[in-house]
């Protein structure tokens, strides 16, 4: 009987430690397959612009007698993909410096009309210049702290994509108001929505809601991502939900 319990009691120690290491190793696991998708999407991504530039160079080798118009086509077509390139290097090393913990948010007392408006202005001016009507109504009378590069960098990525994902004739309005003291910022815009189903995904990165759409309007599906860690790094939260009749809403919610 004593061997039988010491047989089991090994058994079941045995089974024990195989459980605990498995769940401890969960996380560390899981942080590792984030970071295989997220080199095997990078480079996935990376490769698509880089081909389509290799192509046009060996066609301008190639076929000499291309006319100035096909070859200035070419020209700005490789162009137009270096920027995306550009772009999305730029995107991917932010996003890999916020995992590292490399980059600190350097809060400072800001007067949050001054800079909005600040901010904001070129897209109001951009606005009424074009088909889009973009409105601001900043109703923040104290100072807050923020880091003043990140969430430019955020209201620049929210307003891109007011802009991307609009049409003409559709418009965008910012708001931002203290309320139960925390700072709340609204983009919201009457353009073309994001599904339910979508919803859930886009702070993923890499995510794209319609592929194909989105490479004519220049997305790398990384934006969202990054304004979500400039917002989580704030303490604050970032969620989305429609507009109403249509559009999207994006709300940045940061504690004062
Ligand atoms: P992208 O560079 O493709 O715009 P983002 O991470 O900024 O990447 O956004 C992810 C996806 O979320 C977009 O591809 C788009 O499908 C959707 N999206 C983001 N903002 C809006 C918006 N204001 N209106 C409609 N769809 C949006």
């Amino acid at each position: 009987v004593l061997i039988w319990s010491f047989i089991w009691a090994f058994i079941f120690a045995l089974f024990f430690a195989y459980y605990v290491s498995r769940q401890s190793m969960k996380p560390i696991l899981r942080a590792w397959q984030q970071q295989q998708d997220f080199v095997n999407n990078a480079a996935h991504e990376l490769r698509t612009p880089m081909s389509v530039i290799q192509g046009k160079l060996e066609t301008m080798l190639t076929k000499p007698t291309a006319t100035i118009r096909e070859e200035s086509e070419a020209v700005i077509l490789s162009l137009s993909e270096v920027r995306r390139l550009n772009s999305l290097t730029n995107n991917m090393l932010t996003l890999a410096k916020s995992g590292s913990n490399m980059t600190k948010i350097e809060k400072e007392k800001t007067d949050i009309k001054a800079f909005m408006d600040k901010v904001l202005s070129p897209y109001v001016e951009m606005g009424s210049l074009s088909d889009k009507k973009v409105s601001l109504d900043v109703d923040v009378n104290q100072e807050v702290g923020i880091d003043r590069k990140r969430i430019h960098q955020l209201l620049v990525l929210l307003m891109d994509n007011a802009l991307k994902y609009s049409d003409d004739g559709d418009a965008i309005r910012v708001s931002a108001k203290i309320e139960k003291r925390r700072l709340v910022i609204a983009v919201a815009d009457t353009g073309r929505g994001i599904s339910a189903s979508a919803k859930k995904h886009i702070f993923d990165r890499f995510y794209r809601e319609d592929k194909t759409g989105n490479r004519k309007t220049g997305g790398t599906g990384l934006g969202l991502s990054i304004a979500e860690w400039i917002v989580r790094a704030h303490n604050g939260k970032i969620v989305v939900m429609d507009n109403k009749p249509k559009g999207t809403i994006f709300k940045v919610i940061l504690p004062l």
